[in-house]
C-alpha cells in the first residue's frame, strides 16, 4: 500500500468531500433554468468574498488566463504600465503584458523581500503611467505585498490597478471596492477548496471605463460578451458545469465560516508551521514582516537539496513544493492554504521531523511539533 498523502503545495490544495462529491453532479443544460440558478448563486458568493459591489466573472482557466483576461480588457498596445514583483509569478504578470504589446516598466524587488509601496509612489512619479500590475501574495518565496498601501499610492494617482490575488484571497484580506483594486484575479485551486480549472475576474467601474478604450486583441476572455451572457444568467461559451457544481457547495462552505475566521485560519496555521520549522533549526526565507499566511518557504539544511528533501518527505506521503525559477535548489515550500487543518501541520512538521534525521541531519524528534502545538494550544485558550 502507498503511504496516505497529504498534499502541502500552494496549489492545487486539498478538497472538501462534499465539494469533490459535487464535482460528479451529472450534466444539465447549460441554457436552461437550473444552469441560471446555479451560475447566480456562485456569482453572487464570489461577489461577497471578493468584498466587491462590482462584477465578477468567471471563466474557465488557470489562473493565468485571468491575468491575461485583466490585461486585454484594460490596456492598449503602448500603454504604459508599472510592474511590481517581488518573484516568480509577479515576473508573469509583466511577461503577459509585454507580450500583447504594452510599454511595461519593471520595479523589482529582491526575492523574499517585500515591495516598498515609497518606492513604488517614487517610480509612479516618473512617467506617465495607466496602469499599475501587482502581486499581493508571491507563491514563489512566501512574501505578501502591502496591498492596501500600494492601492492607495497607485488610487492616489488615479490609475488602474490590476492585482494578481490568486494565492492571497481568503487567506488574508482584500477589500476589492474599498481599497480600489479595479480589477482581482483569483484561481480556483488555491484557497477556494476546488480543483483547478476556474479564474475569477472582479471588474470594478473603472475598469468597465477602460475596458471601452482597451484596444488589446482578445476574444475568448472578452469581459462585455462575458458581461452581456451574465445579464441572464448565462455564459458565452460552455461553462465548466462540473467545477461550478463544486464552486457552490465550496461557497456555502466559506461563506459559513466567514472571511474573517478564514483568515484567521490561516493566520494561525501559517504560525504554527513558522513555528515548528524554527523550532527544528531551519531558516525561513520571507522578510519576517511580510511573511504570508498561505504558505511557508524555508532554506533546506546545508548539503541537503529541496529535491532530496521533498523525495524523502513523499516517500512518507507528505508532498510538499520544492523552489521555483532561480530559487528551485534553494528552498521548499510548504503551502497551509484552503482546505488545510492544524493537524495536517503537526503531520507535516512530524514527517519533516523523520525525514531530516533519516538523511542525517538530526533534529530532536518532537521538537518542531511540539512548537506549532503550543502555537495552537495558546491560540484556543
Ligand atoms: C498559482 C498562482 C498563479 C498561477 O496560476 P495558474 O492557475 O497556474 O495559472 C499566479 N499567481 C499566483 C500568485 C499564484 O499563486
Amino acid at each position: 500500500l502507498h503511504p496516505k498523502p497529504l498534499l502541502m503545495i500552494p496549489g492545487p490544495t486539498p478538497v472538501p468531500a462534499e465539494v469533490l462529491q459535487a464535482l460528479s453532479t451529472p450534466m444539465m443544460n447549460h441554457r436552461g433554468p437550473e444552469y441560471q440558478a446555479l451560475q447566480r448563486e456562485c456569482i453572487a458568493g464570489l461577489k461577497q468574498l471578493f468584498q466587491t459591489e462590482g462584477d465578477v466573472l468567471i471563466f474557465p482557466a488557470a489562473g493565468t488566463g485571468g491575468l491575461e483576461a485583466a490585461v486585454t480588457n484594460t490596456l492598449s498596445p503602448g500603454d504604459a504600465a508599472l510592474h511590481v514583483t517581488v518573484g516568480v509569478f509577479g515576473e508573469r504578470f509583466g511577461d503577459i503584458a509585454r507580450a500583447f504589446g504594452c510599454e511595461v516598466t519593471t520595479l523589482a524587488f529582491p526575492y523574499g523581500q517585500a515591495a516598498d509601496p515609497d518606492a513604488v509612489a517614487r517610480a509612479l512619479g516618473e512617467r506617465d503611467y495607466k496602469a499599475v500590475l501587482v502581486t499581493h501574495n508571491e507563491t514563489s518565496t512566501g512574501v505578501t505585498n502591502d496591498l492596501e498601501t500600494i492601492a492607495r499610492v497607485v488610487q492616489e494617482r488615479g490609475l488602474l490597478l490590476l492585482v494578481d490575488g490568486i494565492s492571497s484571497m481568503l487567506a488574508t484580506d482584500l477589500q476589492t471596492d474599498h481599497w480600489g483594486c479595479d480589477v482581482v484575479v483569483g484561481g480556483s485551486q488555491k484557497a477556494w477548496m476546488l480543483p483547478p480549472g476556474l479564474t475569477f475576474v472582479s471588474v470594478g467601474d473603472r475598469a468597465w471605463e477602460a475596458h471601452g478604450r482597451a484596444r488589446c486583441p482578445r476574444f475568448y476572455f472578452d469581459f462585455a460578451k462575458m458581461r452581456k451572457s451574465m445579464e441572464r444568467d448565462q455564459t458565452p461559451y460552455t461553462p465548466a458545469l462540473p467545477l461550478l457544481f463544486g464552486l457552490r457547495v465550496a461557497l456555502r462552505l466559506l461563506l459559513e465560516e466567514g472571511l474573517t475566521a478564514s483568515f484567521a485560519r490561516h493566520q494561525r496555521v501559517a504560525r504554527a508551521t513558522r513555528a515548528g520549522v524554527q523550532a527544528l533549526g531551519l531558516e525561513l526565507f520571507a522578510a519576517e514582516s511580510h511573511r504570508s499566511p498561505s504558505l511557508t518557504s524555508v532554506r533546506p539544511p546545508e548539503g541537503i537539496t529541496p529535491r532530496q528533501l521533498r523525495a524523502a518527505m513523499r516517500e512518507r506521503g507528505v508532498v510538499i513544493a520544492g523552489g521555483q525559477g532561480k530559487m528551485e535548489d534553494q528552498l521548499f515550500r510548504i503551502g497551509h492554504l484552503g482546505y488545510v487543518s492544524e493537524i495536517d501541520i503537526l503531520a507535516t512538521l512530524a514527517a519533516l521531523e523523520l525525514t531530516l534525521n533519516a538523511l542525517d541531519r538530526p533534529v530532536p524528534l518532537g521538537t518542531g511539533v511540539a512548537a506549532a502545538q503550543a502555537m495552537f494550544a495558546a491560540d484556543s485558550e
